[in-house]
């Protein structure tokens, strides 16, 4: 058990994984990230500023998001991030093709090694959160 401050409202809560943020703050959240979601939609020209004010949230909770692959951009939208790796502006995710590519052949230089890699079937809460949001 990792009790921890949320980082909203300050409250102790049991921490699991992901965010350091309350259920109840997450569910305000979720419902923050809905508005984003509908408004983004609506407005595709919208830079990441716009969405931010618009929607009352911070640039940097939208740009999370936007790592995180939940919020998508349409090719001419002007919401871009950079890769974290070369700096490249991408739409969504950490990473742009070339360095996906590259971890991804990196990871599988990994699993070919002799000793077989156990894998774990971790992140399976985060999947859970992202499937729900299937329905755009
Ligand atoms: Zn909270
Ligand atoms: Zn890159």
């Amino acid at each position: 058990m990792n009790v921890r401050n949320c980082r909203k409202c300050g409250k102790l809560f049991n921490h699991i994984a992901g965010m350091p943020i309350c259920p109840a703050c997450k569910e305000k959240l979720e419902e923050k990230f809905q508005d984003v979601k509908k408004y983004v939609r609506e407005h595709p020209q919208a830079d990441i500023k716009e969405v931010a004010e618009e929607c009352e949230v911070e640039v940097g909770q939208i740009q999370q998001w936007i790592r995180e692959e939940r919020l998508e951009f349409t090719s001419d939208s002007p919401v871009k991030l950079p890769c974290e790796n070369c700096g490249e502006m991408i739409r969504s995710g950490r990473f742009c093709e070339k360095c996906k590519n590259n971890i991804t052949k990196n990871l599988s230089s990994v699993i070919e090694k002799p000793k077989p890699v156990r894998q774990e079937p971790k992140k399976v809460q985060e999947t859970g959160s992202k499937m729900r949001f299937l329905d755009r």
